[in-house]
């Protein structure tokens, strides 16, 4: 065994109430791989039950008896955006980092600079952009993430969001709330979504099941990314495939987006872009928030040239209160939770798990996981991502007031 490690760990607080006693379910399904045949997160073992709620600081993922018992220190904390925060104070002589997409601990060239023992930042979750990979291939880190273990959960999320925007539940669901029976003003902006243009931005893990669950809405597909899907893919989903993100969204009524966070798709979703859009189009973005340009979401939510906007992903996390989003037009976001929800925390705690195990044993991480490693992007990292950084501006996430 390797020496004793410090591993810090940025999680969600608990829920106002309290860290829950019961659940609303009392088991998930047990999943035997993933669509493409992937094998599940395979620790040697776990000191959880599924179902419950790990991803928050008395959660701790679930890792605290195997950390302990293998003579390595954990510390969890929240606290990360604060001057001093209790990350800063730990990062120093801390040798590995885990932090989740939805409260990212931002490790910026800055921190990274200042944290000499720091070799392993493990994504508790799927996309690693809150890290400077840039400055972790430069300082060989090893960057990973549980590649896969909620990208069903992310699907699901999108799908439900695209058919509340285009139905117009959100301002449905508020009526009857306040005791109204507002059918007129419930249904002036409610569509069906049967027949028109639907189509992704980046047609990989997430991308390909947001297309396979929209298909059976009958309406036309369509999708960009920088590799083609196989034409079988294609011919069943009868897919039509657009080589740039222009062609795509000027042939599309909604607009889903799958593409990692890197250098080439940061504020993609700008004025120019969404000028080229169908008017009242809506976009769906779980995918980051930084992928849009906010300012320009939120002027086309006022004028019109969006019918509506929804995901989960916004940037800074958490966006500060004054986040213009907030208070836009028909939108119908929420926050980053839907790659977080007890089913795939079970998937991304055991997976956190996997690969402890094989950096406290020494063997290797599992190809699928790596992000970065031994100066370059590697494995999934190679193939979906480009080197860079997207952090600049996270420390606007100290503004956010609980
Ligand atoms: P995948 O790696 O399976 O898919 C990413 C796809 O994006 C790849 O097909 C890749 O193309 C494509 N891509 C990369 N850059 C571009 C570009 N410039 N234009 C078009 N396509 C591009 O990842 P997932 O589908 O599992 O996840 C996608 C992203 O979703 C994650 O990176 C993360 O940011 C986000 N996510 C959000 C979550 C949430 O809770 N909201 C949870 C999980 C993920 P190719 O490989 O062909 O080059």
């Amino acid at each position: 065994m390797s020496n004793k490690e410090k591993i810090l760990c940025v999680l969600y607080d608990d829920p106002i109430d309290g860290y829950p006693t019961s659940y609303a379910r009392n088991s998930i399904p047990k999943l035997d791989q993933y669509p493409d045949g992937q094998s599940m997160p395979s620790p040697k073992n776990i000191d959880f039950t599924p179902g419950e709620l790990l991803g928050s600081i008395s959660g701790e993922l679930g890792l605290r008896k195997f950390i302990e018992n293998a003579g390595h220190e954990l510390i969890v904390t929240s606290d990360k955006d604060s001057k001093d925060s209790v990350f800063d104070q730990h990062l120093s002589d801390a040798s590995i980092v885990i932090s989740q997409p939805f409260w990212p601990a931002y490790l910026t060239k800055d921190r990274i600079d200042k944290s000499p023992n720091l070799k392993l930042a493990i994504t508790a979750g799927i996309g690693s952009d809150h890290v400077d990979l840039q400055s972790a291939i430069e300082n060989n880190l090893t960057v990973c993430e549980v590649t896969y273990c909620n990208s069903i959960s992310v699907a699901e999320h999108a799908v439900m969001q695209i058919l509340a925007l285009v139905r117009n539940y959100i301002p449905q669901y508020k009526w009857v709330v306040s005791g109204g029976w507002n059918i007129s003003d419930s249904v002036s902006r409610s569509y069906d979504i049967e027949g028109m243009d639907v189509g992704v931005v980046a047609a990989g893990r997430i991308g390909t099941a947001v297309l396979k669950r929209m298909k059976p809405f009958d309406v036309n597909l369509h999708y960009t990314d920088r590799h083609r899907l196989p034409e079988s893919i294609e011919n069943d989903l009868n897919l039509t495939y657009h080589k740039d993100v222009d062609s795509l969204v000027q042939n599309c009524d909604v607009v889903s987006i799958h593409c990692p966070l890197h250098p080439e798709t940061e504020h993609l979703f700008n004025d120019t872009l969404i000028s080229k859009m169908r008017k009242g189009s809506y976009i769906v973005n779980t995918a980051r928030g930084k992928i849009c340009d906010k300012d320009a979401i939120t002027r086309a939510l006022e004028n019109g040239q969006l019918a509506g906007y929804a995901g989960d992903v916004w940037f800074p996390q958490p966006a500060p209160n004054d986040h213009t989003w907030r208070t836009a037009p028909n939108h119908a976001l929420t926050p980053h939770t839907s790659g977080t929800s007890l089913s795939a925390q079970a998937r991304y705690a055991a997976g956190v798990r996997e690969i402890l195990e094989c950096w406290f044993e020494n063997r290797p991480i599992r190809e699928e996981y790596l992000i970065v490693q031994s100066g370059s992007l590697a494995g999934t990292g190679a193939h979906s991502y480009s080197a860079g950084n997207t952090t600049e501006g996270s420390d606007q996430a100290s503004k956010f007031k609980s």
